[in-house]
């Protein structure tokens, strides 16, 4: 940690990132206090790191925290507004995220991916492209492990592929990806970044590093991104999907390219959905610039059915297709999901009431036959149902029963998908727990 010229540090937040900064500094000499707010237990973790040296403060943020104090590594998940970390702005004092120290760990290359929708997608697909072509390659961040875990242990010939939300890159200075990956802007976690310009200048930080040999790969048919990049040093890789882009990774009818080089079939691909192509096609992009190979990709996008409970293939059973997209916590994740087929669907939609109406969906229900609703927002959205005329609306209790009135009144060639549009928290712990319940419920029907 040469690199890293600060001996007095602060760790503000005791989850996985923090304890993990905590003792790769403390293993390097250096002072460490450790701040969490929230009164937890003493516990191994806590005796482990006071072992080490680390002095430990628990249950109150007092500024007195920040005394002597020359730079703190904050969790991504608090607040610039929370009173300790204004009070380091106001003292001078950097704030950084734990990602900082990851980059200065890190012997091999770095990929990084960010963007407001698609980020645990093309993580997944770059890092199995990359070990499909045998190239070295770990996986961090939101995803995997934490950052500064797995930079310690890779390799100089080993990629680590790192998913970065707009959170941790708010809080990095030097940090670089030599391969960075911007996807797409939407306004999104307005309650932490405050303003829409706040949120894409955390995005963008991505890239404000980088040099002129480092690869920014970047969708070109996103208007906010095309606008922020025109100031970065970065070799520009674009792709589109609705342009031929002979400098970067394109498509049309028939095949995927990269530049003017083939890449593969267009039917090959298994993954659905217009923006998983997006997805696709900036893996592509990251894999190929690491050394991946076609046959490599190819192997991967010829199986690779999606994340968990991300637009999921689930199975198939007297020809009816099953899809977990439980994910889909909000509207839009929804309407991307039925944009997804081409058949009709039997949409099982429904959970926690944020308040919200359901009218932007209706013009996204055309090829919806049937629809079973459950939870807190079944009645608002049996009443979206009724208004797009779709002619079979289903109340029922939950996501297993969904599923079982779903198939009474599917026919062959439908697809039932599962794309909530809500939060699963009225009954589900997760939306992990409501997806797995929609599987479970899938397999007892064969
Ligand atoms: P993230 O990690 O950024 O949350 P995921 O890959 O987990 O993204 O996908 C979450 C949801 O976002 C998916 O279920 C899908 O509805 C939507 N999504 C995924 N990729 C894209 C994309 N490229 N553009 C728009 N929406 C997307």
């Amino acid at each position: 940690l040469e690199a890293f010229p600060y001996s007095n540090i602060l760790v503000l937040g005791l989850a996985k990132s923090g304890t993990a900064a905590a003792k790769v500094l403390l293993k390097n000499n250096k002072y460490v206090r450790i701040n969490d707010g929230k009164a937890i237990q003493s516990n191994d973790q806590i005796e482990e790191l006071k072992e080490m040296g680390a002095e430990v403060i628990i249950g109150s943020h007092p500024f007195s925290v920040l005394d002597d104090i020359q730079i703190v590594v904050k969790n991504p998940g608090i607040p610039y507004d929370n009173p300790i970390v204004a009070e380091a702005e106001k003292r001078n004092i950097p704030v950084i995220t734990e990602i900082e120290i990851a980059g200065l760990l890190t012997k091999g290359p770095i990929i990084g991916i960010t963007g407001s929708n698609g980020k645990t997608t093309t993580t997944t697909l770059i890092t199995e492209m990359l070990k499909c072509s045998q190239k070295p390659v770990k996986v961090a961040g939101n995803i995997g492990k934490v950052a500064t875990d797995i930079a310690q242990t890779t390799d100089e010939d080993e990629t680590m592929v790192i998913e970065l939300s707009s959170f941790q890159l708010q809080g990095i200075k030097n940090f670089k990806p030599n391969i960075a990956v911007l996807l797409n802007i939407y306004e999104a976690h307005l309650d932490y970044h405050k303003t829409f310009e706040n949120y894409k200048a955390a995005k963008f930080n991505i890239f404000k590093s980088q040099t002129k040999n480092d690869y920014l790969v970047y969708n070109a048919d996103d208007p906010t991104i095309i606008e922020a990049i025109h100031n970065a040093d970065s070799i520009k890789i674009p792709f589109s999907r609705k342009k031929q882009l002979r400098e970067g990774v394109w498509i049309d009818e028939q095949y995927v390219y990269f530049k003017n080089e083939r890449v593969m079939s267009r039917k090959d691909i298994v993954l659905v959905g217009e923006h998983n192509l997006e997805n696709i096609l900036a893996a592509i992009a990251a894999a190929k610039l690491n050394g991946a190979t076609n046959s490599g990709i190819y192997q991967v996008l010829t199986t690779f059915q999606g994340v968990k409970h991300r637009l999921q293939f689930v199975d198939t059973i007297n020809n009816r297709t099953f899809y977990n997209d439980s994910k889909a916590t909000n509207i839009l994740a929804t309407q991307k999901a039925l944009g997804a087929f081409k058949n009709s669907i039997i949409l099982l939609a429904g959970g926690l009431d944020r308040g919200n109406e359901f009218h932007d969906l209706l013009p996204f229900l055309k090829k919806v036959k049937g629809m079973v609703v459950f939870g807190q927002t079944a009645d608002k959205l049996a009443g979206i149902a009724k208004e797009a005329q779709i002619p079979i609306v289903v109340k029922t209790e939950n996501v297993q029963m969904a599923v079982k009135e779903a198939y009474e009144i599917s026919a062959p060639a439908d697809t039932i998908l599962l794309s909530p549009a809500c939060a699963s928290w009225d009954q589900y712990k997760t939306f992990e727990e409501r997806g797995d319940m929609f599987i479970q419920a899938v397999h007892t029907l064969r």
